[in-house]
């Protein structure tokens, strides 16, 4: 594989870590690249989060290397060539060179080679398949800067192919495209993505829901899901899909983009937040969250002013009610105003529990939990005014009066 341009290497890149890091393997014997997501950004001039690095030595070298050169080595996934590498506490993904043995739609056995030209030509797009050595030597063998300058994802070698190698790529050409590209999509990449969306129910739900999620993560993810929508790549995974009708309008309050919020403005409002989070794998506490912003109650109260928020927010948690709120674009009232509140204001605990009364001589039964209930009501009723002794005497005279 022969250089072909030049980058000026970000901070991360060329920092101390990273000198220690490249110096342990050369000593070695290793060559090592920076490759994929950390190149394309770093050519992009956009932030980058994992840096990932090709070497052409096998796993168990590398390791060797490290220890040697007092660099914590973790064996995360040494079987497919993995090892994590923490230098000064700053972690690398070190992978072997590899090429594909046997692909079956999900999962390749790959071989370990030192021909750095098949690493690349296994890799799904142009601008994915981009190495960078530490002083900025560039290697971009299918011309993935052309196409990311045009935000074009486009597939290396025959699409179809490609696709039958991994079908996974179907939903990762989308994802790429809601991150890098402009449209229209590349044609020759979205027709085999098209002919290809019927196969995609036999992938494992884990790496279907990271690619969605991650779509839905970009800045501007709607052209990107429409298209995937157009293709039928969607029909399968999540096929309660309702337009994007209300992402658009999600997207111009929220303040950050969040996923999972944002797959909740793609789905109905009776979608079944508990079928779509087995189906996807979602953790419990995301199908938990997805469930409160699916639901149809409470129905917020924007309308009804500060008064009629903090009791929302007191209700539901500043986290839910500000789930709630964003994705409720259709109910009237001052939602900015709701939001600032959400932003500042900390709901108050009430000031009674069930321990008052049984301290009133009260015997634990219902009776308590539901005296409290109704004395919650009416702390919340009256804008949380009323404070602890006041509290009490409601107390008393709701248990006088039951
Ligand atoms: P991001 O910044 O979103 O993580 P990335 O390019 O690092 O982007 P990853 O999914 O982390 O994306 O994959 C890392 C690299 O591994 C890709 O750039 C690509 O070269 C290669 N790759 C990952 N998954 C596949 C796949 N299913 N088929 C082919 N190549 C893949
Ligand atoms: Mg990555």
């Amino acid at each position: 594989m022969k250089p072909n341009g030049r980058l000026v290497p970000p901070e991360r890149m060329v920092d101390a870590p990273s000198q220690r890091l490249f110096a342990a393997l050369r000593a070695a014997g290793i060559a090592a690249r920076f490759v994929g997501g950390c190149v394309r950004n770093a050519v992009l001039e956009r932030g980058i989060d994992d840096i990932d690095l090709a070497v052409d030595k096998p796993p168990a070298t590398v390791m060797a290397a490290l220890a040697a050169a007092d660099i914590k080595a973790i064996p995360t996934g040494v079987k497919h060539g993995t090892v994590t590498a923490i230098a000064d506490s700053r972690s690398f993904e070190l992978t072997t060179l590899r090429r594909d043995v046997e692909t079956d739609g999900r999962r390749a056995v790959v071989a370990f080679t030192d021909d750095w030209l098949e690493d690349a030509a296994r890799r799904d797009f142009t601008f994915n398949a981009l190495y960078a050595d530490p002083d900025g030597t560039l290697y971009d063998p299918f011309d993935g800067r052309a196409d990311l300058a045009a935000g074009r994802v486009r597939f290396i070698g025959d699409p179809d192919r490609r696709i039958a190698e991994d079908r996974l790529r179907v939903l990762r050409f989308f994802r790429f495209h809601a991150w890098y590209g402009q449209p229209p999509v590349d044609a020759a990449s979205f027709d085999a993505c098209r002919r290809n969306a019927g196969t995609l129910g036999a992938l494992s739900a884990e790496r279907v829901a990271k690619e969605l999620l991650r779509l839905l993560e970009a800045s501007a993810p709607v052209d990107a899901l429409e298209a995937m929508v157009e293709a039928g790549a969607l029909d399968h995974w999540l096929p309660e899909y309702a337009g994007t009708a209300r992402l658009r309008a999600l997207i111009t309050r929220e303040p950050t983009p969040d996923k999972l919020r944002r797959l909740a403005a793609i789905l109905p409002a009776e979608a079944d937040a508990t079928a779509i989070g087995k189906r996807l794998k979602l953790s419990t506490q995301e199908s938990l969250r997805l469930g409160v912003m699916l639901a149809r109650e409470p129905v917020l109260d924007l309308a009804g002013g500060p008064r009629a928020w903090r009791a929302g927010l007191y209700r539901l948690g500043n986290k839910l009610y500000r789930d709630r709120l964003l994705l409720a674009v259709n109910t009237p009232g001052d939602w900015r105003g709701a939001f600032v509140l959400a932003e500042s204001w900390t709901p108050p605990e009430l000031p009674v529990s069930g321990g008052d009364l049984l301290q009133m001589g009260l015997a634990p039964s219902p009776r308590v939990g539901a005296l409290i209930t109704a004395v919650e009501d009416w702390w919340v009723a009256g804008d949380f005014a009323a404070d602890r002794s006041a509290c009490l005497a409601e107390l008393v005279r709701l248990a006088k009066a039951a």
